[in-house]
């Protein structure tokens, strides 16, 4: 029987809410995902653009509680990533459990609980909230004048218009980060004629992504140890793997290597234009599985760089006043990185709201917690690993530990949260892991867009597990029930 009397409520049923959603129905604990579309998939509902693989190897985009062998690729394709993530939600039996088109506009915790109010005026009462909002989920707008006047399809690469053929058609594409550099190139590739439009140039990974083999999908399903195997391999290289973390020769070796990438590059004066002026790896590095450098040298492929001044009905100007006309506008511009779960209204102890505490910087404890918001989570939440550990292992770690926590609460009839000097404890050993990594090389990026720490996490994979592993209970205060308002 399911506990009745202890309930949690989850918003977002992407890759977090699923994981979150399957852990507390194994440990009998009552539930609702609240979900606002009519899908689950997050990340990999929303984004349908052309050339969007995966970009950590497929077999470490799985929840560990249902492997797939059937990945067609070592990187899988976007819609692979997706029907995969459908199939755990309909197998696991938890699309029973969500309330699709429901989104959680506000949550206030009073007298010990978390009440709920959705976009639809229903309420719901929770002793444990936890958001599942994804940080890359909310589209972000360039502001350029004259945006409204595009006279033809225009929409943003997170809601991509399937409506409209790209045959016959010239495709203007702004922005130079992974969404613009996979589009870009899947369009070049299919004959389409496009323009990308760029700022700065991007540090771009190309990557052989070969078909799985029958012989490794039969090898993955024999009984052995060739998937412990694996796993200890992988372990092995991304521990090995730090280049991002310190300076040394790791780090030389793979700037060379990337520079290398340029030589693809024929003409002198494109080859200027794609050449990055910071240091690798600033920014989220686009990946490139055919090769977006010998795309771009297509004869239909157009590289412009610069500043849009302004979007006209049938193209764009530039700051040189130069014109560029095409028919179909796509805006591979990024999300709010820092929303997180807003603009949902959260409101904790002593009416204290997510926007306040969060009005001069972002923070939190873990990445999962908030002081003065007792039994509220996030998962991949600020500092979440975005950068160094898969996602899947990263919420295996995330939300064994909020499993432990709650447990704890539930133990001493109490709510819990960080207490503030914990919270400040982890933001300084933070602050003093950056120096010398790779996000504080002065570029732009969305880690560090409203701050000047990025929200990362800039240690190991193995200290996100001994993190999570060991938080001190003495890092958290225990809020008596009723209490807060
Ligand atoms: C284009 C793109 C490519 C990416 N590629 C990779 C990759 O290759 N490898 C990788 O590791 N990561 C990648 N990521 C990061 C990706 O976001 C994460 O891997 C992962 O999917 C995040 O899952 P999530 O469940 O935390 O968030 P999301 O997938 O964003 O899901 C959040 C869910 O919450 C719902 N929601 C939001 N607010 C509310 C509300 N108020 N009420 C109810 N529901 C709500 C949303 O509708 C959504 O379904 C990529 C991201 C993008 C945008």
């Amino acid at each position: 029987m399911a506990d009745r009397k202890f309930r949690v409520v989850v918003a977002g049923a992407g890759v977090s809410g699923l994981f979150m959603a399957e852990t507390l129905k194994r440990a009998r604990i009552d539930f609702t995902v609240y979900e606002k579309t009519g899908e689950v998939g997050g990340t990999w509902r929303d984004n349908t653009f052309p050339g969007l693989f995966v970009d950590v190897l497929s077999r470490q985009y799985e929840f560990p509680f249902q492997p797939n062998y059937n990945w067609s690729r070592k990187y899988a394709p976007a819609t692979e990533i997706w029907a995969y993530i459908k199939k755990v939600a309909r197998d696991r039996g938890l699309t029973k459990l969500i309330r699709f088109n429901e989104e959680i506009v506000a949550a206030r915790f009073t007298n010990g609980c978390w009440h709920i109010e959705t976009a639809k005026g229903n309420t719901d009462v929770a002793d444990v909230f936890i958001c599942a909002t994804g940080f890359l989920h909310k589209p972000l707008f360039p502001d350029i004048a004259g945006s409204a006047s595009f006279a033809g399809a225009s929409f943003h690469s997170a809601r991509w218009n399937h409506a409209v053929p790209y045959a016959g058609k010239r495709w203007g594409v702004i922005g130079s980060g992974a969404s613009g550099v996979q589009i870009t190139e899947a369009l070049a590739r299919a004959g389409c004629d496009v323009t990308q439009f760029i700022r700065r140039a991007q540090w771009v990974h190309i990557r052989e992504n070969p078909h799985s083999s029958w012989r490794e999908r039969l090898k993955l399903r024999l009984p052995g140890g060739y998937q412990r195997e694996q796993r200890r391999l992988w372990q092995f290289i991304n521990e090995f793997d730090q280049w991002r973390l310190k300076p040394g020769p790791q780090r030389e070796a793979m700037e060379q290597e990337f520079s290398s990438y340029l030589d693809y590059i024929k003409d002198p004066e494109l080859k200027q234009k794609l050449t990055p002026d910071y240091n690798l790896g600033c920014t989220r590095i686009p990946k490139s599985d055919k090769n977006y450098y010998e795309a771009v040298q297509l004869p239909n492929a157009h590289i412009v760089k610069g500043q849009i001044t302004s979007i006209v009905p049938d193209g764009v100007v530039m700051a040189d006043g130069t014109q560029v006309k095409f028919d179909v506008l796509v805006y591979a511009t990024g999300f709010d990185a820092h929303a997180y779960m807003r603009p949902m209204n959260v409101t904790g102890l002593n009416g204290m709201t997510i926007h306040e505490a969060w009005k001069e910087k972002i923070y939190s404890y873990g990445g999962i917690a908030l002081p003065g918001f007792p039994n509220l989570f996030m998962l991949y939440g600020p500092f979440a690993p975005v950068n160094n550990v898969p996602v899947p292992l990263g919420l295996d770690q995330e939300i064994s530990c909020i499993m432990r926590l709650i447990g704890e609460a539930r133990a001493r009839s109490a709510a819990v949260a960080p207490t503030a000097a914990a919270t400040d404890r982890f933001l300084a050993r933070l602050g003093t892991a950056f120096p010398g990594t790779v996000w504080v090389g002065g570029c732009k990026n969305w880690y560090t867009s409203q701050q000047s720490t990025p929200v990362l996490w800039p240690f190991p994979q193995s200290e996100h597990k001994a993190f999570f592993e060991q938080v001190p209970v003495d890092d958290f205060q225990f809020i008596p029930s009723g209490q807060g308002d």
